[in-house]
């Protein structure tokens, strides 16, 4: 092994669950297998930038607030930053840096030109007016304003964020370029300022979609199938909406108010309904015996799928975990240490940076349609998004059967492979 140890605080952590200690160990075991140089490590292991700002925003009631920002390119190898911005009370620099690198390998893994990005600031979005969000947004646009471009960074939705957010940022951003409007420096926007069809959808379509493919491969037929999907999200709710209509019987379903457990299936539409008549949360819904997302990740299901926080599989419940097929909805849900055990339960873990990658290959659509001023039907945005994915897992599929290796480390293989041959294109520095 040629690898340096990193020597900069900003790489090491103490802290028993680090995304980013969880990436960089993806990543290295990787680089080892490829045999790429000392220096290409150093380079792809800490990010390209990182920006900080404190925003100071008038709040309803007369006091200012100022709130902690975060921007990170992780890289720009294989072209512009491209990442979602993340509102939520525990938001962290090593949290979006990991976030950010997890861009860099998603975009790379399902072979659409952009580098990884991400953002974040620390606030607590549900408990914030409609006003003092749109400041804060505004105020963390022209914080940025520098550092977003659609030829530079490319900003999306994460938690805590919509079209609403990705509004207001490319008013600001516009605003600031002299009125040009510059729908291309944001994606997930509102279809009336330039978003795509298709787009809100667009992730839980993927995660669906990946897993149909994943049991057709292995010749199963989804119909019977049982599945559990930790968090109600945006990826959550629309991954199990999807689940549901392919046949799979989705039994259980969690948010941080806990988990709903119903044998003959949640009714998938109603638990949204539910959700969005009840502030956004699934608290008090009777369409479900209540159980705790503890509980919820080691039922007796086919098919779990984790699609809230990272850090959620991990050495202490990967033992119990009794799924067989596992589909990461969400960034970072496994830590790296509970990797060994599920592989070695026999489990199929697909991972992140390829099941929830329908997101940003939609978001690259908007893109693209904003810069050519053609825009897309729905069938058009979902039969492009559903070819692309598939063709990305069956790449991951043949590596890793070739390879005798994990999905996620014939995943990472690809991502490496493709951002370090862009890297060394880009020539010396
Ligand atoms: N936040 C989403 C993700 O983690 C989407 C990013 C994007 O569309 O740029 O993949």
């Amino acid at each position: 092994m040629s690898r340096k140890k990193e020597d900069t605080a900003i790489v090491e952590s103490n802290k028993l669950t680090d995304p980013y200690a969880s990436m960089l160990s993806r990543f290295h075991a990787a680089a080892d297998r490829l045999g790429i140089s000392a220096d290409e490590r150093e380079i792809l292991s800490r990010p390209a930038e990182i920006h900080i700002a404190y925003l100071p925003v008038a709040m309803d009631d007369g006091h200012i607030r100022v709130f902690e920002a975060y921007r990170v390119i992780h890289s720009r190898a294989l072209g512009p930053g491209k990442g979602g911005i993340r509102y939520a009370p525990e938001v962290n620099m090593r949290e979006v840096m990991a976030l950010a690198a997890w861009m860099t390998w998603k975009c790379a893994v399902v072979n659409i030109p952009y580098g990884g990005a991400k953002g974040g600031i620390t606030c607590e979005p549900k408990k914030m007016s409609l006003g003092e969000l749109e400041r804060l947004t505004r105020a963390y646009t022209r914080a940025m304003s520098k550092v977003f471009g659609p030829d530079k960074d490319i900003p999306a939705p994460d938690m805590g964020t919509s079209a609403r957010e990705m509004a207001w940022i490319v008013d600001e951003y516009s605003r600031l370029y002299e009125g040009n409007f510059i729908p291309a420096v944001v994606t997930g926007k509102p279809l009336e300022l330039g978003g795509s069809k298709g787009r809100v959808e667009a992730t839980g379509r993927g995660v669906t979609t990946v897993i149909l493919q994943a049991l057709q491969r292995i010749g199963r037929r989804p119909e019977g199938l049982t599945a559990a999907v930790q968090g109600f999200g945006n990826v959550g709710s629309i991954t199990a909406k999807y689940l549901s209509q392919s046949g799979i019987r989705v039994v259980a379903i969690s948010d941080k108010t806990g988990g709903y457990y119903n044998e003959g299936g949640i009714l998938i539409h109603q638990a949204i309904q539910y959700r969005d008549s009840h502030g956004g949360v699934l608290e008090g819904f009777k369409g479900g015996e209540r159980i705790t997302n503890e509980q919820l990740l080691t039922l007796d299901v086919d098919i779990l799928v984790p699609a809230a926080l990272e850090d959620q599989i991990t050495p202490q419940n990967a033992p119990n975990i009794k799924a067989w097929l596992i589909a990461e909805g969400a960034n970072g849900p496994t830590t790296a240490e509970a990797d060994p055990i599920l592989n070695g339960k026999g489990i199929m873990v697909i991972p992140d940076i390829l099941a929830n990658a329908g997101g940003v290959i939609v978001s690259y659509y908007e893109w693209v349609q904003n810069r050519r001023g053609h825009y897309y039907t729905e069938s058009e945005v979902q039969e492009r998004a559903d070819n692309t994915i598939k063709q990305a897992f069956d790449e991951v599929f043949t590596r890793a059967a070739a390879q005798k290796v994990s999905l996620r480390e014939a995943a990472y293989l690809i991502a490496v492979e493709r951002v370090v041959r862009a890297l060394r294109m880009h020539g010396k520095y």
